[in-house]
């Protein structure tokens, strides 16, 4: 079976909600959910603040803290940090070579392409352990 990463409503509704809040900025944040062999299953999503200090139409930074805060969180509700997600303003839902440098192996990341200031689409990528490549995995989200 091929990766795949499900997401909630509620999740999916905060993420949506905060990349089309923080437009034409870039935002971030963490999602926490269940992993069932090659299923992930997102089910809360955590809006984080972009700490990096330059232009954030093009950029974002997570301080390490914010992700242990996540991590904490996820674990007393008895679930994982199993993903990071992303926006892309006013451009499509790829992985960028800045996002392939900072990312990490063991997390899926989702970037969300936000067009005029409202969602159009999205991906999730998985780096690979030498962060060269980071192919798509299926992204399964509640359409409206
Ligand atoms: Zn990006």
């Amino acid at each position: 079976m091929s990766p795949m990463i499900t997401i909630n409503r509620q999740a999916w509704d905060l993420m949506v909600a905060h990349a089309e809040a923080t437009f034409p900025n870039e935002c971030c944040g963490a999602m926490l959910g269940n992993i069932d062999g090659d299923v992930k299953s997102v089910t809360q999503a955590v809006a984080i603040e972009n700490s990096y200090t330059g232009a954030q139409g093009a950029r974002y930074e997570l301080r390490p803290e914010d992700l242990l805060e996540a991590d904490r969180k996820a674990r007393a509700a008895g679930l994982d940090l199993i993903g990071i997600f992303h926006s892309h303003p006013d451009c499509d839902s790829y992985f960028s070579k800045t996002d392939l440098e900072n990312s990490c192996p063991w997390y899926s990341f989702v970037v969300l392409s936000i067009k005029g200031g409202k969602f159009d689409h999205a991906n999730s990528f998985l780096p690979n352990a030498e962060q060269t490549d980071a192919p798509k995995e299926e992204l399964i989200w509640p359409k409206s």
